[in-house]
């Protein structure tokens, strides 16, 4: 497969601390063989998230330098609101401090206008802090994702997509009036950053429609999933992004947003609504308290401004040719190694299938886990495990919930690491791959009762 040639030159650079094996050995054994206890100093390629961790562009940090930090009304709080009016095409605009801001201010509105004693709120799946908000709101998430993404092996174009059937079977059992919104995840996250087509968005779009149901879209993805709109639907390939993602914000009614993605900030979010003014004016209540002053809303003037920029540039097809394209090479190499992965690969991450890598190692040993620790050890790389050990306990049971995958995730940061860095990452795993059948599972040393998978502390099974 074909590299695709970065689009940029370098002009900082950032020193990463090249580590030998026992510098790695010694920094997991403390980190408990849990890699979010590791320093990021003793890390190589830190593969861990795409949020927050991207390269600002040279007109970004120029941008910085021009912030207006009134309190009120700054001038980058305008430029802002522009840029994002432009691209999205909703008219009402207020920054936020990141994607679960947008969400701690807009579902309780949301569930308030619904005015629904059992509220339910159905995506084609949440993401794990939209579902979080969902709850903390007292509604309930749904999820109705497309069967077809749990077929790691086949090629699918759309494995963001809902089934359409299972939305309406949901809105038909929890009945219409009791939907507070149906949240479109673009791209869907949770099945590797995996595409929804704009037939599936529009029809989305005409069943809520029917049932009078507002659309949320959460867009920390948009440019990628226009992309692949753009590759893969007819009658896409001659429209640019721009075009495209104006598109796929007509069929909704509000957007939430976390910047922190395809608007290459390193933080920040945003709340749009296209028309509904009472809305707005219920949500500007719950941003005063809750994330600061409607023309802030907890950003820097300098951070709103770095977001205009980066929002204006987010359609760049250069650079989203490349972006994918460098996605879809590391997972090319290793397919091509027989490393099982989630095929295709979507816009911000390879997905490895460490359940069909790893069988002798069964679920409640953590597979995929296993495999971020000795991916570790073999080269300095950090990935994150997407299975049991994330999933957690039944609280009723103490059971561990059956999982339905058990993937390591690789998420490549925006511009930051360069094809030489894939193909490092790609000569790692496979080495990793080859002796695959000495990779031993794990069992708890310390097991917390809550989110687990940030702070257990873990020993290889004898
Ligand atoms: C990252 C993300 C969020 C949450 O945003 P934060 O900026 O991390 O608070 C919500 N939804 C999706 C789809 C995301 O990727």
């Amino acid at each position: 497969m074909k590299r695709i040639p970065e689009p940029f030159r370098i002009k900082m650079v950032e020193p990463i601390r090249v580590t030998d094996f026992h510098e790695r050995k010694q920094a997991l054994i403390e980190a408990g063989y849990n890699p979010f206890l590791l320093r990021s100093d003793d890390v190589y390629i830190d593969l861990l998230t795409d949020s927050g961790t991207g390269a600002m562009s040279d007109r970004q940090w120029a941008g910085l330098m021009v912030g207006d930090e009134s309190y009120a009304g700054s001038r980058n709080f305008f430029h802002l609101e522009k840029s994002a009016q432009d691209l999205f095409g909703y008219h009402y605009v207020m920054p936020v401090h990141q994607g679960r801001g947008a969400e701690q201010v807009l579902f309780p509105c949301l569930v308030d206008k619904c005015g629904s004693e059992k509220p339910v709120f159905i995506s084609n799946y949440h993401f794990d802090t939209t579902a979080a908000h969902v709850e903390i709101s007292g509604a309930k998430a749904i999820n109705t994702l497309t069967k077809n993404a749990l077929d790691t092996e086949t090629f699918h174009p759309w494995k963001g997509d809902f089934d359409l059937e299972a939305l309406k079977h949901q809105i038909e059992v929890h009945g219409s009036e009791n939907v507070a919104g149906i949240i479109i995840t673009v791209t869907c996250n949770s099945s590797g950053g995996q595409p929804v087509s704009m037939a599936n968005i529009k029809e989305v779009s005409d069943i809520a429609k029917q049932h009078n149901i507002p659309v949320v879209i959460d867009s920390a993805r948009y440019a990628e999933n226009a992309y692949f709109i753009q590759q893969r639907e007819d009658g896409y390939k001659d429209k640019s992004i721009k075009a495209i993602v104006a598109e796929m914000f007509s069929f909704g009614d509000m957007m939430t947003l976390s910047a922190k993605k395809d608007p290459m900030v390193n933080i920040g979010g945003l709340l749009c609504i296209k028309n509904d003014t009472e809305l707005f004016q219920a949500c500007q209540g719950r941003c005063v308290p809750m994330e600061g002053f409607v023309t802030y809303g907890g950003l820097a003037g300098r951070d709103m401004e770095a977001l205009a920029i980066g929002i204006e540039d987010s359609c760049n097809q250069d650079m989203l040719n490349y972006r994918i394209g460098q996605v879809a090479y590391l997972g090319e190499r290793l397919r091509e190694a027989g490393v099982p992965i989630q095929y295709p690969t979507g816009g911000h991450a390879v997905f490895v299938d460490a359940a069909r890598m790893l069988p002798h190692i069964p679920p409640e040993q953590f597979p995929a886990h296993a495999l971020a620790c000795e991916l570790y050890l073999e080269s300095g790389v950090r990935g994150v495990e997407i299975g049991s050990l994330l999933l957690g306990r039944d609280p009723e049971t103490g059971e561990q919930k059956p999982s339905p995958f058990e993937l390591l995730r690789l998420t490549i940061p925006r511009r930051t690491y360069t094809n030489d860095h894939m193909d490092y990452i790609a000569d790692a795993i496979i080495e990793v791959y080859k002796r695959r059948d000495k990779i031993k599972g794990l069992e708890f040393e310390y097991e917390p009762s809550i989110l687990r998978h940030f702070t257990a502390r873990l020993k290889q099974v004898k």
